[in-house]
């Protein structure tokens, strides 16, 4: 089946930001076909026609770091120091459920795809059960089973290891879903725990992610315990390599920076999540300088709030230019590249997804301009960084599948996955004020 859109600006995302102002995408199945200027004959038999008048399509944008598991938290305790510690970690214990799980992950990729991300990276738990709901929403993505000590999907110390011991060879292969494993972070694992982690990644050749270099706390226990910052850590423990994915690095120091350089480690960069917990801003224009790969990634619902890369490509442009005092740093450009090519890169993924070019993935979105924030259009990256928002999103396509179209999810109402949650969320309603006080 071959889906063209004709008469709309195309911005490629490719290695030289090639633009078409009016323009085509072919799609062919699962496939990128064609992507040119209007005008360019069309010699191949065309299924179905869409008139992208008006519309901007850019690929489908990238969430390197994200809990889909945690819509439920949306809105806890969000301005309470030690929330992890009082909130999240305690309630998750009591509370969190296979079933929760499911259905806050599949609200949580309704969201995403209703703003226009295509792939994501995730770590919780269950994370069998959220494979499971991110392919039956077709969606793309990794999923991290989230390993420490004490976890709510297993009763044994770093159960996480046994259940990704299970869960990946459960997934491997799938055409969209790659599973992978997550050591929470290197304060809540052993040296041993991480070591038989970053095992099983390379048993099974697939992603290993881990929060670093994210606490004042992080910072100062491997300082006293070690006299090395936890990057320097973990790369001493073997841990990193270029098939690794750091979120945060708040605290990533020069010689961190070249360390993650050495071992060719990705960067999950969540300036939404970074900045409302008022942690830091990590020093991302040294890691370009570095050659590192960055994404852009939300965090979770319950630290980044929502779901977007929208908000989150505003807040790189408005934290880091202040940081640097510096205007023209980060133009609108480079920010849409981290939200999509820099997100591929980083999650490995670079040759499939991340720009429109012929043989990728068809994972695109199309962007209306006719809402009243997006006129008038003179540079549509400043359009998209600085004015537009997730509501702006019209269509979204993963794999050659229609997944929005007309603003709404195609497969299934949001309506019913909110009921959907909301039923399952009874117990954790109840919990969840017994903490509050
Ligand atoms: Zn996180």
């Amino acid at each position: 089946m071959r889906t063209l859109i004709q008469n709309v600006h195309v911005l490629t995302m490719d290695q030289t930001y090639t633009e078409y102002p009016n323009g085509f995408v072919l799609m062919n199945g699962n496939t990128i076909e064609a992507v040119g200027a209007s005008g360019t004959p069309i010699t191949v038999q065309v299924d179905k026609t869409i008139d992208g008048r008006g519309a901007i399509a850019m690929p489908g944008m990238v969430n390197t770091h994200t809990h889909i598991g945690m819509i439920p938290f949306r809105s806890l305790g969000d301005d309470t120091p030690d929330r992890l510690t009082r909130f999240l970690f305690p309630l998750e214990k009591a509370c969190m459920t296979r079933s929760l799980a499911y259905h806050s992950g599949k609200y949580a990729i309704a969201e995403m795809q209703l703003a226009g991300i295509t792939t994501f990276m995730d770590l919780y738990y269950f994370e069998s059960d959220l494979a499971r709901a991110a392919d039956e929403m077709g969606a793309r993505a990794i999923l991290s089973e989230t390993v420490l000590e004490d976890a709510c999907d297993s009763p044994v110390p770093f159960g996480g290891l046994e259940y990704a011991e299970r869960f990946i060879p459960e997934w491997l292969n799938h055409e969209r879903i790659t599973p992978a494993i997550a050591p929470h972070a290197p304060y809540t694992n052993t040296t041993e725990s991480l070591q038989q982690a970053r095992k099983i990644a390379d048993h099974y050749g697939v992603p290993l992610t881990i929060h670093v270099s994210e606490m004042d706390f992080e910072m100062k226990k491997y300082e006293k315990e070690y006299q090395q910052t936890p990057i320097a850590y973990l790369a001493a423990c073997g841990i990193l390599n270029s098939n690794t994915v750091a979120a945060h690095c708040i605290f990533a120091t020069p010689d961190d920076i070249a360390l993650l350089a050495q071992h060719d480690v990705a960067v999950a960069h969540c300036i939404g999540a970074n900045t409302k917990s008022a942690k830091g801003i990590a020093p991302i224009q040294a890691m370009q300088e570095a050659g590192l790969r960055i994404g852009l990634g939300t965090d979770g619902p319950s630290s980044g709030n929502t779901l977007d890369l929208f908000t989150q490509m505003r807040m790189v442009a408005n934290f880091h230019k202040t940081q640097l005092k510096d205007r023209s740093a980060f133009p609108a450009r480079e920010i849409v590249r981290l939200a999509t090519m820099g997100g591929a890169e980083a999650l490995g993924m670079a040759e499939t997804i991340g720009s429109l070019e012929p043989g990728k993935k068809a994972d695109l979105l199309l962007i209306e301009t006719e809402s009243v924030n997006m006129f008038p259009l003179f540079d549509p990256y400043a359009t998209i960084v600085y004015s537009a928002q997730a509501a702006n999103v019209q269509a979204v396509w993963i794999d050659g599948q229609p997944v929005v179209q007309e603003k709404s999810l195609v497969k299934i109402p949001l309506a019913t996955l909110r009921q959907n949650l909301s039923s399952e969320m009874t117990d954790f309603r109840a919990t969840a004020s017994t903490f509050s006080k």
